[in-house]
């Protein structure tokens, strides 16, 4: 098939997708191709995206140190940013030690691929991110996905392949998984790595900055920060920059150095980059970060409230994401689209990245949002699909 067959072949089955271009910040109003819209999809869920203090930090340490890290971190690109960051990532997530990766894509494929192989087996969340997937493909292991959230079916699983059991194992999942906003079942995982004696990788992309009392992600929300072994996180999301970390011990931390190719071979975060992230974890960890998650829970239940009395059920977690299923594509693309021309920017969201039949508009609420306007962004959302019914 040629490249023109296949575009049209996505246009036909409604899978086209487009840039949209946005000028101005990530706040909550944006102008998208020339209009002001409310934004409804940005994972900038605390606003640090423009903080004041982060884009100081990040604009200082580049007058100081450059724009650029002049290469991988093995060969002349490790500064004095990326250590300090690294340094207090593991502190903010109480373990040995830290290690920066460019993006949360590049740090899945990296931990997977760099700890795991041939011989080992990974227990993987049937709706885990698609970069976990991809790592779980890179690192050569065998995989086992088990329906999502569902830890009974796990275990059987794991029964299942105990008395065949040879290299390592490892269950990985999300924290809060990104398009459904609901969270992994971390006690009960827990539970099993332990009568399994394997290891427990959380993937905390969503979870950091937004959930616990001191914004450490899934793990502190559930009481059980010190039982996951690797803790994958984003500094792109409500950490408002962008990156991505592994937190775990010094052993891991070594040898992915050593073996992880998506850091051994890349040329690492820019300074101003990881200046920037240390102030916004700086932001989270404090008083400040508090109230802005305070805030963000309040807008959440704002919106919440409004769907759920409308009849659209809502996922009752405290998550700042919140989908709201329509099942195929066209229909979701046309309540997008319906939306925007309402003045309110919520993505569609298709396969590949739900499962087909699941597509959905994927809101996701920030502390910046003004509660009356995600009420009547809400508002606009029921009548939209009250129309679409008819
Ligand atoms: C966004 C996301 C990633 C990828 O992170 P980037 O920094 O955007 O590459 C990984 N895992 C999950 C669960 C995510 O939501």
């Amino acid at each position: 098939m040629s490249w023109k067959d296949q575009l049209d072949l996505l246009d036909q089955t409604g899978l086209r997708r487009t840039l949209r271009n946005l000028s101005g910040t990530q706040g909550p109003q944006v102008v998208l191709d020339g209009r002001q819209v409310l934004l409804l999809c940005s994972n900038n869920y605390l606003g640090l995206a423009t903080h004041p203090r982060v884009v100081e930090a990040l604009c200082r340490a580049t007058a100081r140190y450059g724009a650029g890290s002049g290469g991988s971190r093995l060969i002349s690109g490790s500064m004095d940013s990326h250590r300090q960051l690294e340094e207090r990532l593991a502190a903010f997530k109480g373990t040995e030690r830290a290690l920066l990766f460019n993006s949360g894509y590049a740090a899945n494929c990296g931990i997977l691929q760099g700890l795991f192989d041939e011989g080992d087996l990974i227990f993987s969340d049937a709706l885990n991110h698609a970069s976990i997937i991809d790592g779980c493909r890179l690192s050569r292991a065998a995989t086992r996905i088990y329906p999502h959230g569902d830890v009974q079916a796990l275990e059987a699983l794991m029964v299942a392949e105990a008395p065949r059991r040879s290299g390592r194992w490892l269950i990985v999942t999300d924290g809060v998984f990104s398009m459904d906003g609901d969270l992994a079942p971390l006690p009960e995982l827990v539970r099993l790595k332990e009568r399994f004696e394997c290891l427990l990788m959380v993937d905390d992309a969503h979870g950091t900055g937004v959930l616990g009392r001191g914004g450490r992600g899934s793990g502190e929300h559930f009481d059980c920060l010190e039982s996951i072994d690797l803790h994958m996180g984003t500094l792109g999301k409500a950490l408002g920059v962008t990156g991505a970390y592994l937190a775990g011990s010094a052993d891991t931390v070594e040898l992915l150095i050593n073996r992880a190719r998506s850091l051994v071979f890349s040329t690492s975060l820019p300074p101003g980059i990881a200046a920037a992230a240390e102030a916004a974890l700086e932001i989270v960890s404090a008083e400040e970060g508090r109230a802005l998650r305070h805030r963000l829970q309040h807008n959440r239940q704002v919106l919440a409230t409004v769907l759920d009395n409308g009849g659209v059920a809502v996922t009752p977690e405290p998550t700042p994401i919140v989908p709201i299923m329509l099942g195929a594509p066209q229909p979701t693309m046309e309540a997008s689209r319906l939306l925007l021309e309402q003045g309110y920017f919520i993505q569609g969201i298709r396969p590949p990245t739900v499962p087909a039949g699941s597509c959905r508009l994927r809101v996701t609420v920030m502390a910046s949002h003004e509660p009356q306007d995600l009420e009547a962004a809400g508002r606009a959302v029921l009548k939209t699909l009250a129309g679409a019914a008819e």
